[in-house]
Order: C-alpha cells, then structure tokens, then sequence
C-alpha cells in the first residue's frame, strides 16, 4: 500500500511510519519539524520505500501528486500540545484549519482516490463537569473566547465540519478519530504532555510535577493499541464519514499517575503541586473528567488493548533509562 503520513515525523504520525514499513509499504511523510522531531524516523530515511519531505503543509508543492499516489492518508499534522497552543493562539487556528481545508480540496481533485483518516480531539468535548462516558452525539461544551485553550478544540472541531461536509456534499471516504490522552514513545514532553514529563522528572530524580490538586482524571492509552485500532478502522467500509472515539475507559487521577511513575521508575522524586496559574497563566481551566464511550469504536473494530497503563509505563521509563545511559 502507497501511505501518506501528513505530521509523521511526530509522536503518532511516527509510530503509524514505524507501522507502515513493518508492513512492507510504501510511506511518504510531509513534516514541517515545528513540534514533530527528524529522531524518531531517522531509522527510515534511507529506506528505499520511505519518503521524507520538511515543508508547510499550506505550502508544499507536491501535495497533489502525493495524493494522488497514495491509497490511504493519516492526517496528523498540527499544532498540538497545550503550551503550544496557548502560546501560539493564531497558528493553532491557521495551521489546522487551513492545513486540513488544503489536503481536502487535493483529495476532491483526486475524485476521492485515498482513504483518509483525520486526527481529532477528545478537547471537542470541553468541559463536562460530571463524570459521564463521552459519547460521539453528545453536546460540546467548547467556550470560545475565556482563554486561547478552546482554539485547539475550535480548530479541530472545523475540521471534523469541514470533512463531514465533504463527505455529505461529494461522498468523500473519512474518517474522523477522536484522541483521547494517547501515550508511548517518540511524545515530548516539551509541549506539556503529562506522562512523557512525569518519566523524564522520575527517571531524573527530579521534583515531579502535578498541576492542580491531582484529583483530575485522564484516561491512557498506549499509542501501539491505538494504531491497531486505526488499522481496523481503515479497512472498516462502515467507518466512511463517521467520528469515532479512540481510547480506552480505564481512569487514572493525576496524583496516582505520578505516585505509580515514582514507583516504577524506582525514584527518590518529590511530587510537588504547582497552580493552574503558574504552570498556564492565569484563567485557566482545566478539564477534571474525561473517559470515552467505546460503545462505537468497540462495534467498528471489536479490538481489546493489549497494553495497560503499567505495561507502558515500564515500557517508557526502560527506553528513557537505556537512552540516559
Ligand atoms: N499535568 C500535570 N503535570 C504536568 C503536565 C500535565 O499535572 O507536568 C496535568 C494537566 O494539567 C492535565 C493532565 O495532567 O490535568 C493531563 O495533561 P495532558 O496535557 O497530558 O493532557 P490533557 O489535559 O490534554 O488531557
């Protein structure tokens, strides 16, 4: 198969090229390097079925041809991590909007040729203050305007419009996925993701930090099952124009996340609590709950995760401990 990556020099985006060529297909990545690192596809570049090209997705010249190549598109490049986004409020909406509008008009040219599989976000929720599984249908509790934070969900949420209407108006072949809090290797912490950080402070024997009290609850899910569920999601001819949740339900809060890392990593770290404030600035507001409905994807896909939370962890902390060496 002919696979093109958009953000596959980053965290999922390289795990999907890591992916590929295990298959034996042909990849092609298009990576502007802005969060996505050349490192974790570096083991690639000489690979004579492997394609890297650094450029804008808005700028990059070959795009038609590519899409016209290819047989299947994961659409991962964009502006991600919460210090990114809050410090980069403009090229979150540009960048995400318009990047995605660029590869549907290509695609529309190609008269549909490629599956295309779009990464959106569990963000699109916002803040749903009760603890309740979120279900695709249910009502989004975005608020534009408190805080730079829901451009990140605005962007994606224009997005999933965008591609629905392709799909309705010309009956595009898409899917949408909708991420929830996927972990493994090749995340940087650098952008604010919490277990990349809390290992790298672990394994550091540095003060690991917990935003808020710790009582926020996140749902994890290993990056190796979330690309077998994508497989199973591509191939599904029922997934066409359809927004399915991607993760798992087994909750974990924050406080018990980082005691378990400082275990595992065997780590003389203090936790350490830090205000909303000062690790975001003022006004932020962070979500206390949020566990997907896989009633849809388990229908779809019918995949059980093979990793838990603990396997990935020890997985995480073995690789940072081998590369400090
Ligand atoms: N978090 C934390 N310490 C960190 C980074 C993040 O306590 O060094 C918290 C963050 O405030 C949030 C949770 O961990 O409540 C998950 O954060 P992440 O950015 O990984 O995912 P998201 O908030 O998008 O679910």
């Amino acid at each position: 198969m002919h696979i093109l990556i958009t953000g596959g020099a980053g965290f999922i985006g390289s795990n999907l090229v890591a992916y590929h060529m295990e298959c034996g297909d042909k990849v092609h990545v298009v990576d502007d390097l802005s969060t996505g690192r050349i490192e974790n596809i570096a083991s690639f570049i000489n690979h004579p079925d492997f394609t890297f090209e650094q450029a804008d997705l808005l700028l990059w010249d070959a795009l038609d041809n590519v899409v016209n190549w290819a047989d299947r598109i994961y659409h991962m490049a964009a502006v991600v991590g919460l210090f990114r986004v809050l410090q980069e409020p403009v090229s979150v909406l540009r960048t995400n909007i318009m990047g995605t509008q660029k590869l549907l008009s290509a695609l529309h040219k190609s008269h549909w040729k490629p599956k295309l599989i779009i990464a959106s976000t569990s963000e699109v929720y916002g803040n749903h203050h009760e603890n309740i599984a979120l279900h695709e249908e249910i009502e989004l509790l975005v608020t534009p305007g408190h805080n730079s934070r829901w451009n990140y969900a605005i962007s994606k949420l224009a997005d999933e419009a965008f591609a629905l209407s392709y799909v309705h108006e010309y009956g595009a072949d898409i899917t949408i996925v909708r991420f929830f809090n996927v972990i493994g290797l090749n995340q940087s912490g650098k952008y604010g993701m919490v277990v990349p950080r809390f290992i790298a402070q672990a394994t550091a024997n540095e003060p690991i930090t917990i935003y808020g009290d710790g009582s926020q609850v996140r749902s994890f899910m290993d990056v190796r099952d979330c690309i077998g569920m994508l497989q199973i999601l591509a191939k599904n001819k029922q997934t066409k124009g359809e927004i399915v949740n991607v993760g798992t339900d087994h909750e974990r809060n924050i406080t018990d996340l980082a005691t378990m890392i400082k275990a595992r990593a065997q780590s003389s770290s203090e936790i350490v609590y830090v205000s909303y404030n000062d690790a975001y600035g003022a006004g932020f507001e962070d979500y206390f709950h949020r566990k997907p409905d896989l009633t849809k994807l388990q229908r779809l896909t019918n995949y059980h995760p093979q990793w838990s939370l603990e396997d990935t962890v020890d997985f995480l902390i073995k690789n940072r401990q081998l590369k400090d060496a």
